[in-house]
C-alpha cells in the first residue's frame, strides 16, 4: 500500500525523466544531464467523466511539468544533447510553450535561446515566460508555420540547433509520457486521447507504447485519438491549411511537421484523427475546471472534448492527455466568465451579493 508519505518520497526523488527512463533513451552516460525534473505527472481519475461515458477516464496533468506544458520532457532531452554535441545556441518556432521550455531549459544549460513566435497569436503566460527566463524573443509577422520554414533555414546554417520536434531527441524524450501512464495504471490503455497541433506528441506517443510493449511491460496497444481544432485541421481535411484559426493557440498549425507520424500512429493502432470545434474546446475547458478541478489551457481540453463526442465502449479505459497548464492563457479563462463588478465594503452589501 502506498501511503501519503510514500507518495511525498517518491515525488521529493523524482530525478526527471532522463533518469528514470535511461534505458529507453539515446543519452550517453556521460552527458551532463539538462533537467529541471520534468515528467512524474499525476494521472488523475475522473470521476463525473468517467460515470458519464461509462467507463474509466484518467487525465495526465502535464500542467504539473516545470514550465507548465509537455513540452519539458522533451526539451530535456534535446538541451541535454545540444549541450553536449558542444552548440552555443539553441532556435525554435513556437505557438508559446516550446519557447518557455527552451528558454527555461537553455537557462539550466548556459545555452543562448532564440525563439520565433506568431506576432499577436503568444498566450501572455508563454511569453511572460520565455522574457523572464532570458530568451532572445523575435515576434514575426507571420503564423506558426512560416516560423518553423525560417527556423529550418536557421538550422541549416550550423550555427543553431533546433530544438523544435522535428528534432528527434525531443520526441525521445516526449515517449517517456506513455511509459509513466502504463507503469501508473499497470496496462495500457485501451484508448488514448491526444490534442494534435504539429503532431510529435502524438507520435512520440505512440513510439512509447510500442516500446513498453516490445519490452514486455504491456501486453496491448491502446487506440490513438487525435483531435486538432476545426479551424486548424490539416490532418483532418488532408490539405495544408494557410490560415490556420482557433482560440486553441498551442494547436493554431496549418502544416504539421509530424503530419505522416499522426496518421501512422492513428492507422496502425485503429485509432482516428478527428476535429473539435472551438465551442467545444471551450465547453470541456470549463467543464474540466468545474467538475474535474483541473485547469488547463484550451488546446488541452481538446482531448476531452475528442472524448466527449466519441463512443467509446462500456469499460474502456481512457486516458486523456492535458498538454498544459490554464494559468498559461489567463485571457481565455477570463472570456469564459464574468468578472465580478466591486461591491460596498459592507457585510450587508456582501451577504446580499453571496446570498447568504
Ligand atoms: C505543443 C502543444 C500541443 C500540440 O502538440 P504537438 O506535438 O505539436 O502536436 C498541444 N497542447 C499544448 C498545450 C502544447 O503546448
Amino acid at each position: 500500500m502506498t501511503t501519503a508519505e510514500d507518495d511525498r518520497a517518491a515525488r521529493l526523488n523524482w530525478p526527471g525523466v532522463i533518469e528514470a527512463y535511461r534505458k529507453y533513451l539515446p543519452v550517453p552516460k556521460e552527458a551532463e544531464v539538462v533537467t529541471l525534473r520534468e515528467g512524474g505527472t499525476p494521472l488523475y481519475y475522473a470521476s463525473r467523466l468517467s460515470k458519464l461515458k461509462g467507463s474509466d477516464v484518467f487525465l495526465k496533468f502535464e500542467g504539473a511539468n516545470p514550465t507548465g506544458s509537455f513540452k519539458d520532457r522533451g526539451m530535456t532531452v534535446a538541451m541535454t544533447m545540444a549541450k553536449q554535441s558542444g552548440a552555443k545556441a539553441v532556435v525554435c518556432a513556437s505557438t508559446g510553450n516550446t519557447s518557455a521550455a527552451s528558454a527555461a531549459y537553455a537557462a539550466r544549460a548556459q545555452l543562448r535561446s532564440i525563439v520565433l513566435i506568431p506576432s499577436g497569436y503568444i498566450a501572455l503566460g508563454k511569453l511572460a515566460q520565455a522574457l523572464i527566463y532570458g530568451a532572445k524573443v523575435v515576434q514575426i509577422k507571420g503564423n506558426f508555420d512560416r516560423a518553423l520554414e525560417i527556423v529550418r533555414e536557421l538550422g541549416e546554417t550550423g550555427l543553431v540547433t533546433v530544438v523544435n520536434s522535428i528534432n528527434p531527441y525531443r520526441i525521445e524524450g516526449q515517449k517517456t509520457g506513455a511509459f509513466e501512464i502504463v507503469d501508473a495504471l499497470g496496462f495500457a490503455p485501451t484508448h488514448h486521447f491526444i490534442p494534435v497541433g504539429n503532431a510529435g506528441n502524438i507520435s512520440a506517443y505512440w513510439k512509447g507504447y510500442n516500446e513498453y510493449f516490445a519490452d514486455g511491460r504491456c501486453s496491448t496497444l491502446p487506440k490513438m485519438m487525435g483531435f486538432q481544432a476545426e479551424g486548424a485541421a490539416p490532418i483532418v481535411d488532408g490539405k495544408i491549411v494557410h490560415f490556420p484559426e482557433t482560440v486553441a493557440t498551442a494547436i493554431r498549425i496549418g502544416n504539421p511537421a509530424s503530419w505522416k507520424g499522426a496518421l501512422l500512429a492513428a492507422s496502425e493502432s485503429d485509432g482516428a484523427i478527428g476535429a473539435v470545434s472551438d465551442k467545444e474546446i471551450l465547453y470541456a475547458y470549463t467543464y474540466l475546471a468545474r467538475e474535474e478541478s483541473i485547469f488547463c489551457e484550451p488546446a488541452s481540453a481538446a482531448s476531452v472534448a475528442g472524448l466527449m463526442k466519441t463512443t467509446v465502449p462500456l469499460g474502456a479505459t481512457v486516458v486523456c492527455v492535458l498538454t498544459g497548464h490554464g494559468l498559461k492563457d489567463p485571457d481565455t479563462a477570463i472570456t469564459q466568465i464574468e468578472v465580478p463588478a466591486a461591491v460596498e465594503a459592507t457585510l450587508e452589501a456582501i451577504s446580499k451579493e453571496v446570498g447568504i
